[in-house]
């Protein structure tokens, strides 16, 4: 190893949190062999024990110190990160209660004869992970991946590579490794001949190349991409303090770099300044920009110079800016931006077409419910929506519409979340799904053993074969 990443803290200028050593080629392949010659003997452990081995990492996992570390490095709330820290260990505990049920054997014998389904690990998994959640979302393949029997390589992001690294040292040390840089050191692992599965979320661009790498490799990719959700709220739902508050944490949690934050609101017209005026009143009562390790701080500043840059871009490029919240920070401190609702725009604008990725929001007015609908489908994403209605029945009917593979009803974002739900995109928000059973069984491939009946004793051989060859 040559070459080292520093990481500075996005809300403190000049401020170094720490460095990671860069895995060249070589080095990513000698992980890979590791990974790939600890798999079978982690494997044939029973089950029970690969889970016990997920509870003893979790029982780490509420560390104060490394909530603090993550938020100096990620830029994200100190509470944010100590919630994020304690929902990884739920998470991971809860796949260990699910996986002997879900990855049981399933054995049927009846007149057709008998048939097991085995569900097996594919090998060496490949995770590479974005830095905006980067605990939870390696937790959420390495926890499946472990308890299924598969050993895990882990490439963080190098924009918050610290506090991860350091939770993924509370496994057995011969089942997890991680190797640290950038898209070269991704596409090493990715495109080792050992590696069997690649499981990653991130950006569109990271994914399109990722997934032409695992495709050539023959190798069997997950990819959770980037999101542009819409949040429509029919023509009976209520502003209430309540409601704007969740859908306001909604948008600007980890300042808007959420791939399920809500990133366009459609509310009824004639409805516009009713709308503003109670979204602006909540992101009064809950948005507070400010240093990380200020425990008021709600929003923190994004994760980079060039970040910043493109998302004051987007803010200037149209519409009539309502700047939202409290500042409590020297905003030239760090790479602040003051999240922001835009109005006057229409769907063609920029904001509104992709994905923000940022502390910004467009407003938009629709006249009917099919159009709505119709705007809300367009576009390339589908990762997530939400629906808000006075009446549930009427919000579970538009969703059943939506493009979107996820729907929240009455809320948006972490709120809504569901450890049995599963979550992943449909269209190019990728494929695959994280967390519930199905995030689970991503990691297990399903083989099959069966006895034909017209081979078994008095079972009329060839002629009551079903497929007679
Ligand atoms: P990114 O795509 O830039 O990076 C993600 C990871 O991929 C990093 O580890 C990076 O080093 C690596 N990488 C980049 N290019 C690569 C290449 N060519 N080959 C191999 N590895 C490569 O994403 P980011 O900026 O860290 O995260 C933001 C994006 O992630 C947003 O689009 C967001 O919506 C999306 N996201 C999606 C989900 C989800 O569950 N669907 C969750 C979080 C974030």
């Amino acid at each position: 190893m040559s070459a080292w990443l520093d990481r500075e803290n996005p809300a403190r200028l000049g401020e170094l949190v720490g460095r990671v050593p860069v895995a060249d080629a070589p080095d990513v392949a000698e992980a890979v062999r590791a990974a790939d010659a600890a798999q079978r003997s982690w494997a044939s452990r029973p089950l029970a024990d690969r889970a016990e081995a997920l509870r003893e990492a979790a029982a780490a996992f509420e560390d104060e110190d490394l909530a603090v570390l993550l938020a100096r490095e990620s830029g994200k709330p100190v509470g944010d990160c100590r919630g994020e820290l304690r929902f990884s260990g739920v998470f991971l505990n809860w796949v260990a209660d699910r996986a002997p049920e879900v990855l049981a054997d399933v054995e049927t014998d009846d007149a057709s004869g008998r048939l097991l389904l085995r569900r097996r690990p594919f090998g060496a998994v490949a995770a590479i992970t974005p830095w905006n959640a980067p605990v939870i979302l390696a937790m959420l393949k390495v926890g499946p991946a472990l308890a299924a029997g598969n050993t895990v390589v882990v490439k963080p992001s190098p924009l918050a590579p610290l506090a991860v690294s350091a939770l993924l040292e509370r496994f057995p040390d011969d089942v997890v490794r991680v190797v640290h840089g950038e898209a070269g050191t991704g596409a090493a692992l990715v495109g080792h001949p050992l590696v069997r599965k690649v499981a990653f979320t991130g950006g569109e661009g990271a994914g399109r190349a990722i997934g032409a790498l695992a495709g050539r490799m023959i190798t069997p990719a997950v990819l959770e991409l980037g999101g542009n959700d819409p949040a429509v709220f029919l023509p009976d739902a209520e502003f209430t303090d309540a409601a704007m508050d969740r859908l306001v944490m909604g948008c600007f949690q980890t300042s808007g770099q959420v791939c399920m934050a809500a990133k366009r609101l459609y509310v009824p017209a004639g409805r516009e300044e009713e709308f503003r005026a109670a979204f602006t009143a909540a992101a009064a009562r809950v948005v507070v920009l400010g240093d990380p390790l200020d425990e008021e701080t709600t929003v923190g500043p994004v994760i980079t110079a060039r970040a910043a840059e493109r998302i004051r871009a987007l803010i200037g490029s149209g519409g009539e800016p309502v700047p939202l919240g409290r500042v409590a920070c020297d905003l030239g401190r760090g790479h602040y931006v003051r999240p922001t609702l835009l109005t006057g725009l229409d769907d063609s604008s920029p904001v509104v077409a992709e994905e923000q990725f940022g502390p910004v929001v467009p407003l938009l007015a629709y006249t009917g419910v099919e159009e709505v609908l119709a705007r809300a489908n367009a576009g390339e994403l589908g990762l997530g929506a939400s629906v808000w209605s006075a009446d549930e029945d009427r919000a579970f009917d538009f969703a059943r519409r939506f493009e979107a593979g996820f729907t929240f009803v009455n809320t948006h974002g972490r709120t809504g979340m569901a450890l049995r739900a599963p979550f992943g995109g449909v269209k190019r928000s990728g494929h695959g799904r994280e967390y519930g059973d199905e995030g689970i069984l991503e990691y297990a491939q399903t083989c099959s053993v069966h006895a034909p009946a017209a081979f078994r004793a008095g079972g009329g051989g060839m002629a009551a074969a079903a497929y007679p060859g």
